[in-house]
């Protein structure tokens, strides 16, 4: 079994090389980086026949969620400008849509049949800078995620920042700039200076270090089937919110819990024998 990155590049601040150093060094498994994964399945994007780039830039568009309450989305046929921007998003290297969120589901489905089955060994870890998401039945809203496991396996730059729950402090101070007369931007990089050490912000170096963690879920999770540990400091933690995704990746306690430290160290040995 190899872990096959495929990286679209739209994230300065994710060094793709020291991730895979890293997992290589973790897991002792071999590790590849690849190019952008719609590109490297189907050709580089000047190689895709006309109906092909198409009909993938279509599917993406459609699957904008345009209404975030509602699980079911509304029959509709995307707009030739959001067909278009998909198009350039996938035919431009380290490009990617912002401030859109994507069906999860739907885009997992869409890269896994272009995996072909004899491939499925392998982990696959598609970098995105889209922003996924899933419905959630408990509170009936779509939710962004870190990473989206299964094939691929897909980790989101964007929602590394945006997924987890901030510290309450930078909704309190959101809420209370639209009482004040001051530009959101300008509230906006305020709070963003004064909760740095609590909360990923984009271009952020810690956002490698987030996504060793995601890349060692989804190795556990294409091996066992369970990717998430309890331990609030374990590198497998599933945090909910910023200051838990930073205390278990990016903190000086961060580190694998014994279990998950075993499970690796035995991943080494066999990779060894
Ligand atoms: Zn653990």
């Amino acid at each position: 079994m190899r872990v096959i990155f495929y990286d679209e590049g739209s994230c300065d601040a994710l060094r793709v090389d020291e991730l895979a150093e890293e997992v290589q060094r973790v897991s002792g498994l071999v590790v590849e980086v690849r190019g952008e994964f719609v590109s490297e399945k189907r050709g580089t994007p000047y190689q895709f026949r006309t109906d092909e780039i198409g009909m993938v830039s279509l599917f993406f568009a459609k699957a904008r969620v345009v209404d975030p309450l509602s699980r079911v989305q509304p029959e509709r046929e995307p707009t030739p400008v959001e067909v278009a921007a998909e198009r350039r998003a996938l035919e431009t290297p380290g490009r990617t849509s912002v401030g859109i969120l994507y069906d999860g589901g739907a885009v997992q489905c869409l890269l896994g049949s272009m995996l072909p089955e004899s491939a499925l060994d392998d982990c696959h870890i598609a970098i995105t800078g889209r922003l996924l998401g899933t419905y959630m039945a408990d509170d009936r809203r779509w939710h962004a995620h870190t990473v989206l496991l299964g094939e691929p396996n897909i980790i989101s730059t964007a929602g590394l920042v945006q997924a987890p729950a901030r510290p309450r402090e930078y909704y309190q101070g959101q809420a209370m700039a639209t009482t004040r007369l001051v530009p959101r931007e300008v509230v906006e990089a305020e709070l963003q200076r004064r909760l740095a050490n609590r909360m990923l912000l984009p271009d952020d170096p810690r956002l490698t270090q987030a996504a060793i963690g995601c890349a060692l879920q989804a190795i556990a999770f294409h091996l066992t089937g369970e990717a998430f540990c309890e331990v609030p400091t374990c590198r497998l933690y599933n945090a909910r919110r910023q200051e838990e995704l930073i205390r278990s990746q990016c903190s000086p306690e961060a580190a694998l819990c014994p279990k998950h430290e075993a499970f690796f160290r035995q991943l080494r040995e066999a990779a060894n024998e």
